[in-house]
This record gives structure tokens, C-alpha cells and sequence, in this order.
């Protein structure tokens, strides 16, 4: 059977601004439940709602790096609906004049680059959290901590064509709103939570039909969203085979993903947006943005990944899988960029960075941002495996060394005593030690066997505890061998 898989995401970030989206309680994840409320976020009588200069103009810096057109008159509706997380019993959204519409992102799976549209980009506020009691006691409470933090809400088109292009897409947005510093998109604080519409177009009797559309909810990490994808869409394809369901017949229903059964369950019928009564927001002034403020806010654009990559590439020299990895945060990429700056081979600075510096990261759990090595001593450390006066495999060590103690490159190879040992003179009574207690690997090595050389190099190693310079050492035992 020939079909295609439809998918649309609905991607909501939290914005990092100072305050929340209409009053002045701090915007701050955690804390003592319901420590960071007041008369507006609650949504007590005669409270009046002030919009957040800051979330306008975040929404405004996501939507052009999205490349969006933005409105030049925007305005704030009112979205309806009861829950206990929901004090007002409606949230300040944004209905038919969002603040961005019509960009596009370029996504790239299977080594493809795709275009996939941005239908919109709003602004809304968030909900408060509720909090199930545990252990049998039939008790629910409301922390409204979250309540009024303000929300953009990104809307694609329905172009994505499989679950691991949603991924790539959901992505490629984290990445983009980290570098845009407007959020951190941290999944597992809820700060970046994706719904995804999909459904299937098949290909029957030289006609195209269309399955149900289900919103599938609660995919709380790539993992889970790439499984819920996939398990949609044959699910899908199986309640096609036995019941023939078409879109028009059944409409769009809510689906969410469990991760421990590994299936999506049928929620309810999706809402319409008649079911919401959408009406202005009396409260709040429509809001013109003028061509000035959008000039200004477009040149606090910096480089974005996309660009980024391309430039390491180009400039540096590096592999695209280097630029890749190094271009997952703008941190790490400032560090790379600093200490391959007036260093002759880029290359083996983004080498050190990946293996080593993500090593150490990995292992102290740290960001690169904590990371207590400057990039500057990253450049000095190689510079010093350059001069000969340690090897690189004594450089990995020092590496450690210097993000434990804090110490410079330098400081460390003088009082450790770690130089190499490139002195003829000092070198060879050992040299000539290890030819004395080794005959048959000298003759061996007289024999014409490669690895003979590497045994006696070793253990020359090891009784000048890695040290010996390895250039000289092996000229030395070639021309003490051959004296002999
Ligand atoms: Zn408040």
C-alpha cells in the first residue's frame, strides 16, 4: 500500500524573560508553591493584565530567525476554558492576529534539507501546575507559581514526512531559541513541550484518502516523540486496512503517548476553536510594532547554527560532523572559536574539544559554560605538544590536571617535571640499558621485524615514565642497534 505520513508540530517554548507575561511576579522555574503570585496572575476581580515588553520582542527576534513576516498591529484574545489551573477560567492568547506568521525552517534528515513552514507564531500565557497527592490520599492542590509565564507557541505546517524529520525539526527549533537566548527549551522543566497532528495520506484506486487526525500529547523527550510517531502512524495504517475511517467521517481526536506501555490512548475529541469562544481581550490594547523596533531587534540576531556550521566548515577547515557537534551550544562554539583564533591547524583544536574537553564535561556533569579551563589554555596546552616538549598522550593527563586544579599548562609541565626528555645524552644510558637486557628483540629487530622496535620504544617508556621524546629515542636505538 503507497502512503505518506502528514505531520504538523505545535511546539510551546517558555520565554526567559525576568518577569511573567502580564505582571510583574519573577519568571523563575521551581520553587516554594505559590511563592511567586500576585492579584493579576490569579485573576482576582479588578486586577488589570500589562503586557511584557520583553516577551513582545522575544516573539519578534523567533519569528524573523524563522524567517516570518510580522504584524504590523497586533492583539491579545482571550482563549476560554475551565480548569483549577486556569484561575481567570481562560488564558490571554493570541487568536487571528499573531504577532509572526508564514516563515520556514530548514530541517535536514536523511542527509536531505527540507523547508517545512511556519504557519504562526504567537504569544500566550501558561497555565499553573496541578499536583495529584500521592500515596491514596484523594487530595489535589494547585501550585500557580507557572501561571501568567508567558509562551510562544510555534505552529509548522503539516510537512513533515516521518517521526525522525519531526525530531530534526523540534531540534533545529531548540537550537535556534538557545542561540536567540529567548529560551532554553529544556524539555525535562517543561520549559519546550511538543503536540504533533498526524495522520495519513493513502493511495487507493488511483484516489487519495485521508486518515483521522489524532493530536498526540505528552511526549516528554525526542525519544518518546520519535516512538510516538512511528506508533501512530501504524496504527493508523492498521485501523485503515480494517475499517476504512476517513478524516471527514471521524475528524481529529487527542491521543497520548504512554511511555511505559509504549502505545497512545484515545483522550477525547479534539477542540475546535469555536469550542474555546475566542474574543478579543478587552483589557489589553492591540499593540502596533514599528518598522524601527523590528530593525533594531534584527540586528541583535546573532549567527544562527545553520550559518554557523557553514562558516566552520568553510573558515576552518573542519569536517561538517565536527561542526555539527560544536555548534550545539553558542557557548561551545565562542570556546572553539577562541582557542582556534591565531592557532594554525583549527582541526586539531575542535579534535580536542570533542574528545577531551566533552570527556572531562561528561564526566563532572558540567556545562561548558561551568567548565573551569579557559579556551585561551587550550591553544597554550597545544602549542606545548607542538614545541616537543611533552606528548600528546602526557598533554591528555596535563588536560585533566589543569581542569582539577585550575592551574595553567605551563605551570603544571614545569613543577610536575613533565617535560620531555630530549637530550641525547640523558637518553641514551637508558637506551643502551634496554638494548643490553633485550638481545633477542635486538635481533628481532636485526631481522627486520617492526613490532621489535615497538617493545623496546615501550619499555623505554616505561623506565622514563613516558617521557622519552619518541623522535629522538628511536633514532638513538636505530644507531646504537646498527653500532653494535
Ligand atoms: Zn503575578
Amino acid at each position: 500500500m503507497k502512503y505518506d505520513v502528514i505531520i504538523g508540530c505545535e511546539v510551546h517554548v517558555q520565554l526567559l524573560t525576568r518577569s511573567k507575561a502580564f505582571c510583574s511576579c519573577p519568571n523563575n522555574f521551581g520553587g516554594a508553591p505559590n511563592s511567586r503570585v500576585c492579584p493579576r496572575c490569579l485573576g482576582l476581580p479588578g486586577s488589570l493584565p500589562v503586557p511584557n515588553r520583553d516577551m513582545i520582542s522575544s516573539a519578534i527576534k523567533a519569528g524573523l530567525a524563522l524567517h516570518c513576516k510580522i504584524a504590523e498591529l497586533t492583539k491579545f484574545d482571550r482563549k476560554n476554558y475551565m480548569y483549577p489551573d486556569l484561575p481567570k477560567a481562560y488564558q490571554i492568547s493570541q487568536f487571528d492576529m499573531p504577532v509572526c506568521a508564514g516563515g520556514y525552517l530548514e530541517v535536514t534528515a536523511d542527509g536531505q534539507s527540507r523547508k517545512i513552514g511556519i504557519i504562526r507564531v504567537h504569544m500566550e500565557e501558561d497555565a499553573g501546575k496541578n499536583i495529584h497527592a500521592q500515596g491514596g490520599l484523594n487530595m489535589s492542590y494547585v501550585d500557580y507559581n507557572r501561571a501568567g509565564t508567558p509562551l510562544l507557541e510555534i505552529v509548522s505546517e503539516p510537512d513533515i514526512r516521518s517521526a525522525e524529520e519531526a525530531v530534526n525539526y523540534v531540534q533545529s527549533l531548540r537550537e535556534i531559541m538557545r542561540f536567540l537566548d529567548v529560551s532554553d527549551c529544556n524539555m525535562e522543566e517543561g520549559s519546550l513541550r511538543c503536540d504533533a497532528n498526524i495522520n495519513l495520506w493513502i493511495y487507493e484506486d488511483e484516489k487519495r484518502f485521508a486518515t483521522p487526525i489524532v493530536e498526540v500529547k505528552n511526549m516528554n523527550s525526542f525519544k518518546a516523540m520519535k516512538s510516538a510517531l512511528e506508533y501512530e502512524a501504524e496504527r493508523q495504517l492498521d485501523e485503515w486496512r480494517e475499517k476504512h475511517l476517513t478524516l471527514q467521517a471521524v475528524g481529529k481526536t487527542t491521543r497520548g503517548w504512554n511511555d511505559d506501555r509504549g502505545e497512545t490512548v484515545l483522550q477525547r475529541m479534539k477542540e475546535e476553536a469555536a469550542d474555546y469562544r475566542y474574543f478579543p481581550e478587552p483589557d489589553i490594547k492591540p499593540i502596533s510594532i514599528s518598522q524601527n523596533l523590528i530593525k533594531q531587534i534584527k540586528q541583535s540576531i546573532p549567527e544562527l547554527p545553520e550559518q554557523k556550521r557553514g562558516r566552520f566548515v568553510q573558515d576552518y577547515g573542519i569536517a561538517q560532523e565536527a561542526a555539527e557537534a560544536l555548534t550545539q551550544s553558542k557557548a561551545l562554539c565562542d570556546y572553539f572559536e577562541e582557542a582556534a583564533r591565531g592557532y594554525q591547524e583549527p582541526k586539531r583544536i575542535a579534535n580536542w574539544i570533542l574528545s577531551e574537553v566533552k570527556k572531562l564535561l561528561n564526566e563532572k556533569q558540567m556545562s561548558i559554560e561551568q567548565f573551569p579551563v579557559p579556551a585561551r589554555q587550550v591553544t597554550e596546552l597545544l602549542r606545548i605538544v607542538d614545541a616537543g616538549t611533552i606528548s600528546g598522550k602526557i598533554a591528555k593527563d596535563v588536560f585533566a590536571e589543569m581542569a582539577a586544579s585550575r592551574k595553567s599548562a605551563a605551570e603544571l609541565v614545569e613543577t610536575k617535571g613533565l617535560a620531555q626528555i630530549s637530550d641525547t645524552g640523558e637518553l641514551e644510558d637508558v637506551v643502551e640499558k634496554i638494548i643490553r637486557e633485550n638481545p633477542s628483540t635486538v635481533a628481532d629487530f636485526k631481522a627486520g621485524k617492526q613490532k621489535a622496535l615497538q617493545h623496546l620504544m615501550g619499555q623505554i617508556m616505561n623506565a622514563t615514565k613516558g617521557k622519552a621524546n619518541p623522535q629522538v629515542t628511536i633514532r638513538l636505538i636505530k644507531a646504537k642497534i646498527s653500532g653494535n
